[in-house]
């Protein structure tokens, strides 16, 4: 038993010696996903789409609460309405998949698949809003799009992957930046609160927003190795979308009015940095509001009589109050054991003949490996308060890791050599001149991850070029 245990852990590469192997370790190893026969693309087994799943249940129960209706919307765009909005076209074409022909034949129009789907809502949106009273109109969509990236990694960055984009019309510019608000506010929620993941809100510079939005609101985490994730972003069109496609309103004086308009995405990118910033050497931690098993039951000595009826009757009175699963297959407890962390199973409730003499169960949590022994009859009462401690731990060691990997800098030389000796979020002052920001990508591969809307003054002087400072700015290495 001792060999096959070992050689199960020892399939993971430690984080320490080379941190994007052991990323691609875990996926493999916690059976998240396999990759396509073409290059890039991710296949989701059901243990990753589990996940999914449970992070696309809570943000579609929000996204209805804030009042927004599914739908689902084709994924083919005509080239020609691509086209109608500059930017958008130009941010977009060199990761565009086409497609030329149908059947044998070639189209006198080459077609698009979605990398995001705005051109097709606004088209719909130019044909079918025409009072005031058709407006708000909220739609949201979960689909998959696809965008052809030249470096891929599963969840990181692949060929095709999953989301949810929200695409949204108002009568005015105010009203669009509540909303823009409002659903950054959701996917804060859903990352801290179900996640565990804590965040840094802020809005993007100009180089950094959406191709065509007038701005782009976004959430920033920070990952295990010290390089940062963008999370969820909102972004708000103004009227630019609205010009292009021609979508206007009348308004309650009978006038025409262009709508004002934003566009907001999560995807299963989420799932990568749920890995890079709980997952430990032995595999996956997962938060227990998002795990879709919370707790599992190893029997041991499942042979032995008794055994496993026990281990039933605890599934059965566990499973209305916690997600419970059980592992009664012949593989041996410690293999089972090294199954669980890997898989990253929040609590392990191991049951043997002496534990059911004394009508107790052992609890071992994921996160930190203590075990604590429950009477049988205490387990409704302590299991979710043990889940909680464990949500709310996994929160806390992310923020601690994350202050712990956010330096300041006030000259470029400082920048440079505190991303050399502490990789991670660099807190700096900037003038806001575009040239100031390349030059800092150039010299140090750091982009400007957001300006933080809490705002703090390091410095008078931008961290670059030294003129008046206008904005302090998070940067990062990111994904
Ligand atoms: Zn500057």
């Amino acid at each position: 038993m001792g060999k096959k245990n070992k050689q199960f852990v020892e399939k993971i590469t430690a984080m320490e010696d080379d941190f994007a192997q052991w990323y691609t370790d875990i996926v493999k190893q916690a059976d998240l996903v396999d990759y396509g026969p073409v290059r890039g693309t991710m296949i989701i087994k059901p243990d990753g789409f589990a996940i999914w799943e449970r992070i696309r249940d809570e943000l579609d129960r929000q996204i209805k609460a804030t009042g927004h209706a599914n739908v689902s919307f084709p994924l083919f765009i005509p080239e020609s309405l691509l086209q109608k909005e500059k930017d958008h076209v130009e941010g977009f074409a060199p990761e565009v998949a086409w497609v030329t022909h149908g059947g044998e034949n070639e189209l006198n129009e080459r077609l698009v698949v979605r990398p995001t789907s705005e051109a097709l809502f606004c088209e719909y949106y130019s044909k079918n809003i025409h009072s005031y009273r058709d407006l708000p109109m909220l739609y949201n969509q979960w689909s998959n799009v696809v965008r052809w990236e030249k470096t891929t990694r599963p969840f990181l960055r692949s060929l095709e992957f999953l989301w949810q984009e929200g695409h949204t019309a108002h009568a005015t510019y105010e009203e669009a930046a509540g909303e823009t608000e409002k659903m950054l506010n959701v996917y804060t929620d859903v990352v801290e609160n179900y996640l565990a993941i804590p965040v840094i809100r802020g809005r993007k510079t100009e180089k950094e927003k959406f191709a065509g939005a007038d701005y782009t609101l976004t959430i920033e985490s920070m990952m295990h190795d010290g390089k940062a994730l963008q999370s969820g972003t909102s972004h708000h069109f103004g009227s630019g979308f609205a010009e292009a496609f021609d979508i206007t309103y009348l308004d309650e004086k009978g006038e025409s009015q262009y709508v004002h308009q934003t566009s907001w995405g999560a995807t299963t990118r989420l799932i990568g940095a749920l890995i890079m910033v709980h997952g430990d050497n032995r595999g996956l931690v997962l938060p227990p509001r998002i795990a879709p098993i919370q707790a599992i039951i190893v029997p041991i000595a499942q042979h032995k009589e008794g055994v496993l009826d026990k281990a039933y009757a605890l599934r059965d009175q566990l499973k209305d109050f916690v997600r419970v699963g059980m592992d009664v297959s012949d593989k041996s407890p410690g293999w089972k054991f090294n199954e669980c962390e890997m898989k990253g199973i929040p609590v392990r409730i191991e049951m043997g003949p002496k534990d059911i003499e004394k009508n107790q169960v052992v609890l071992v949590r994921r996160d930190t490996g203590e075990k604590e022994f429950v009477a049988l009859t205490d387990l409704e009462s302590r299991l979710p308060v043990l889940l909680e401690e464990i949500q709310q731990n996994l929160f806390n060691q992310a923020l601690a890791h994350r202050e712990e990997k956010t330096s300041i800098a006030t000259t470029l030389d400082e920048f440079k050599q505190t991303l050399e000796e502490n990789p991670g979020f660099i807190k700096a002052m900037w003038c806001g001149d575009v040239a100031c920001e390349e030059k800092i990508k150039e010299e140090t591969q750091a982009t400007s991850r957001c300006i933080p809307f809490e705002q703090e003054k390091i410095a008078d002087t931008c961290v670059c070029c030294g003129k008046e400072a206008k904005e302090m700015v998070y940067w990062a290495k990111a994904y």
